[in-house]
């Protein structure tokens, strides 16, 4: 047996998980003739979370290694919730993720196959047309322990069926009046084998079929049989799917020709602290307007994550980290970050930003003259270079990086203290301007020329360094502060409360007069940055010309490694 290894890093990965243990003994045991398929399938109802990003690394990651392929699959199976726009968002966020998908199927592609097969049932007197309400089945159910009731048209003649199935799609009959349920056994121990439902009437038309159809199947009739269609060999989805798998089996025994038989196998769910998974409270969220959409840089969907500015590199890496078990669980937030700040430390070019911004004066600079000093890009990188910084008598600080009466171990600007400014002089502060509330508006220093980078004085200890940016040279930006979406760890467990009553409400904090470098100048939508001392940035599709926009990705600060 050949192993496609072409795509595997043992460096990063030196132990198999579960999955793929599972992948390499069929392939050693020759099973689905060295094939290994596997598919994505989201239903088209919402944008991608960053748990869908764990089912993707595992589908399409699975396929790559071992030379397989994996699909597309539109579980397009509910027209009340779907949308074209989701079709799109789906498809740019897996690229962005970096795979790619071999062939692109819709459930909605085999309406017509499973339609066939639904009328097979009836015939084969596997499935009836119950006229019951929703609520009358679901009193009917029992419980795990107590058997279910059988519904009174469960042994109505095939014929009343068929004809009653037909006319589920015709149009005549209306939403909830009518359903198709197979006929398995209304005392099995697992409930999903009571006469599970597989066609409801559903009269909103379709984003792709319009109006052909009106009776739907329901995701459990369309899955497995998608996945049989197509030749999926590796059916790989979440947890709460373990105990629709004998049903899943069911039907492709009923359905099955050959030997062929493809499989399916659960992992744990992606949960992450301080955020909401569901696709149903972030439409919730969307539209009730309490953030500014889905890719609202407090999301945690994928294009929210890439508008905060987050590489799909850290996403995998995060991905990896975490790994696939058999059992649910949360995962923390500051191993997200942690992965985040990683990516970027390597990568992101470190530049000057004032986010809070007060006037420093050096007093003994001459006026109006400018000086070029050079700025390291990335010390984690020399290929990335230096470039040229301008400085003069008037700098930007951060107010913050002051202080009229400072405790001991204040190590900035006081009066009387040195401090270094990063890459440039040692300057000593001589005081400040107040005005008549006693705000601090200017702050003063002199600056000792000898102390110049390269200079003989310049490795004179100073215990502070503090950023600057050039007043004459510095570009006005907004900067957005982000943090938690929600006050508490778990807000899904809080069952008294309504979620969006535990939403945060300083998650976004917007400081409307920052100062950067010029450098900045010509940066782009989504490039990242390092504001040296402060933390991650990138610039926001909101930025214009004249007024940058700056999202935090992330603070410097690595509270996970420390938690380590
Ligand atoms: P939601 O519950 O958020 O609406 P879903 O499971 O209904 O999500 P689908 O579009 O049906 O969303 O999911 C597509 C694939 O992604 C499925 O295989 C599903 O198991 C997987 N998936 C969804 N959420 C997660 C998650 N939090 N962690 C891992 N995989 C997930
Ligand atoms: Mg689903």
């Amino acid at each position: 047996m050949e192993i496609n290894k072409e795509n595997f890093n043992s460096e990063e990965k030196k132990n198999l998980n579960f999955i793929e243990a599972i992948v390499e003994k069929d392939l050693q045991e020759g099973k689905n003739d060295g094939r290994v398929q596997t598919r994505f399938p989201p239903e088209p109802n919402g944008y991608l979370h960053i748990g869908h990003a764990k089912a993707i690394c595992l589908d399409f990651g699975v396929a790559q290694e071992y030379g397989g392929v994996c699909n597309l699959r539109f579980d397009d199976t509910n027209p009340v919730k779907e949308d074209v726009e989701y079709v799109d968002s789906i498809m740019e966020d897996i690229q962005w993720l970096g795979y790619h998908w071999g062939e692109v199927y819709y459930a909605s592609d085999y309406f017509a196959q499973l339609w066939d097969f639904a009328v097979q049932l009836i015939k084969k007197g596997k499935a009836y047309v119950d006229e019951q309400t929703a609520d009358e089945i679901a009193r009917q159910k029992g419980t795990p322990t107590q058997p279910g009731i059988e519904s009174p048209y469960r042994n109505r003649p095939i014929e009343e069926s068929l004809t009653l199935f037909e006319k589920m799609n015709s149009g005549e009959i209306e939403e909830g009046k009518m359903i198709l349920r197979a006929k398995i056994d209304m005392a099995a121990s697992n409930m999903h084998f009571r006469d599970p439902i597989l066609y409801r009437v559903i009269k909103t038309p379709h984003h792709r079929t319009g109006s052909t159809w009106k009776a739907y199947p329901m995701y459990d009739f369309a899955h497995g049989q998608s996945d049989y269609f197509e030749g999926v060999t590796h059916s790989l989805c979440t947890l709460e799917f373990v105990v629709h798998r004998p049903l899943y089996d069911w039907f492709i025994d009923q359905l099955m020709t050959d030997d062929y038989r493809p499989r399916q196998y659960e992992f744990n769910r992606l949960n992450l602290t301080y955020t909401v998974m569901s696709k149903r409270k972030l439409l919730q969220l969307v539209q009730e307007k309490y953030v500014s959409g889905w890719d609202d840089p407090r999301m945690p969907t994928i294009c929210g994550l890439r508008r905060r500015g987050y590489t799909s590199q850290s996403i995998r890496n995060f991905v990896n980290l975490i790994g696939y078990t058999k059992y649910e669980a949360i995962n923390d937030i500051l191993l997200l970050e942690h992965a985040i700040r990683e990516d970027l430390n390597a990568k992101a070019m470190r530049v000057s930003g004032v986010v809070d911004p007060i006037k420093l004066v050096l007093t003994n600079y001459p006026e109006g003259e400018t000086e070029m000093l050079e700025a390291v890009n990335n010390p984690e990188d020399e290929t990335m270079g230096s470039r040229q910084v301008a400085f003069s008598r008037e700098l930007w600080i951060e107010r913050e990086d002051f202080m009229e009466d400072a405790p001991k171990k204040y190590f900035r600007l006081t009066p009387g203290n040195e401090v270094r400014l990063k890459n440039a002089y040692i300057v000593k502060c001589t005081g400040c301007r107040k005005d008549g509330e006693g705000k601090v508006t200017e702050v003063y220093a002199e600056y000792d020329p000898q102390t110049r980078s390269g200079m003989p004085e310049a490795n004179r200890k100073v215990k502070g360094t503090i950023h600057w940016v050039s007043v004459p040279h510095s570009l006005d930006a907004e900067v957005r502060l982000y943090d938690r979406l929600f006050m508490v760890e778990d807000p899904s467990a809080e069952k008294e409360k309504d979620f969006r009553e535990l939403l945060n409400p300083e998650s976004l904090i917007v400081k409307a007069d920052c100062k950067v470098e010029a450098y900045l100048k010509d940066a782009k939508p989504l490039d990242s940055f390092q504001f040296q001392r402060i933390g991650y940035f990138n610039v926001d599709k909101d930025s214009v010309p004249g007024k940058l926009v700056f999202n935090r990705t992330v603070s410097l600060k690595d509270s996970w490694k420390k938690n380590a």
